[in-house]
């Protein structure tokens, strides 16, 4: 790739797209662009424009870097730090899980539960994120319900340090009691705290024995703290589940992602608690029950 030090925007970004699709990345050009933005500063329309100009000498050696790093199945959002979620842009590291698409649905129920009981505002809303990783539930939802009270909950002290350098940047890190251990019981740690109505999560609930078999920019780059769910992939569930009886008011939705072919099973666990008028589920982008929606 040393030739690259001579070529134009447009050459590099040939040659940047032939290396990642040798490398089987999905959207190679794309991909190659939006590395190329990112260390240029420059939108990719832009580089469309300036393809026949030299690739900037300072930044050659680091966009090899950058397209190495993506040929070894590194997350795009852990080389360029970023990721957006639902229209927002967070701060990402190996720390933290890189936020999913799959994951705003839980934001979309938590609004429209809002919505319906009048709540649009947040005024009346404690709202909990159990799992919080990059935060990225608890701060939307909080920047999207301005009057909302929030908790948010992480096991790992690095992924909360992560979601408070995202909490400031979108001006709500002052909102957001931060607590740091396992979902209900870090709340423990605290003087007082409410009985809520709104509880989200995104638990780990990959199938201990399928995490080897994930794919490499998955397994070797995301944190296995936020993607193992034991045995059957629900273990965090079951732990929320327990402890919930304890720490909500009626009326509340508790709103939890959770993957393919869990949802008879979290049906039951939920069930049993006793606790739920209403048990369903939302369907993700492809058609896949994905959101556990339990109204309280
Ligand atoms: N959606 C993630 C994956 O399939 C898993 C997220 C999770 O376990 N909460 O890799």
């Amino acid at each position: 790739m040393t030739a690259m030090l001579i070529l134009t925007v447009g050459e590099a970004l040939q040659r940047a797209s032939f290396y990642l699709r040798r490398a089987q990345i999905d959207q190679p050009r794309l991909e190659a662009e939006l590395l190329l933005s990112w260390l240029t500063g420059r939108s990719r329309i832009q580089l469309l424009l300036d393809r026949q100009q030299p690739l900037p000498v300072e930044i050659v050696s680091d966009f090899i870097e950058a397209v190495a790093r993506r040929c070894q199945g590194e997350p795009l959002a852990y080389i360029t730090g970023e990721k957006e979620f639902y229209g927002r842009h967070f701060y990402v590291n190996q720390d933290v899980l890189v936020p999913r698409p799959e994951t705003e649905f839980v934001v979309e129920a938590a609004l429209a539960w809002a919505r319906e009981l009048g709540l649009a505002s947040g005024e009346g809303i404690n709202l909990i994120d159990l799992g919080t990783g990059s935060g990225i539930l608890a701060i939307t939802l909080t920047c999207m319900l301005p009057a909302a009270r929030a908790w948010a909950v992480d096991i790992s002290e690095r992924a909360l340090k992560v979601a408070i350098q995202n909490a400031e940047r979108h001006g709500v890190a002052e909102r957001i009691t931060w607590c740091c251990g396992n979902y209900f019981q870090a709340l423990h740690k605290l003087s007082s705290y409410p009985r809520f109505n709104l509880v989200v999560g995104n638990p780990p609930y990959v199938q201990s024995r399928a995490m080897a078999s994930l794919p490499v920019t998955v397994k070797d780059f995301e944190p296995a703290l936020a993607l193992d769910g034991g045995e059957d992939g629900l273990d965090g569930y079951r732990a929320i589940l327990q402890d919930l009886s304890r720490h909500i008011q009626s009326p509340g939705l508790l709103a939890l992602e959770f993957g393919a072919g869990q949802y008879e099973l979290l049906q039951e666990i939920c069930r049993e608690t006793n606790l739920f008028q209403n048990i369903s589920y939302q369907r993700d982008y492809q058609g896949w029950p994905r959101v556990l929606l339990g109204l309280f």
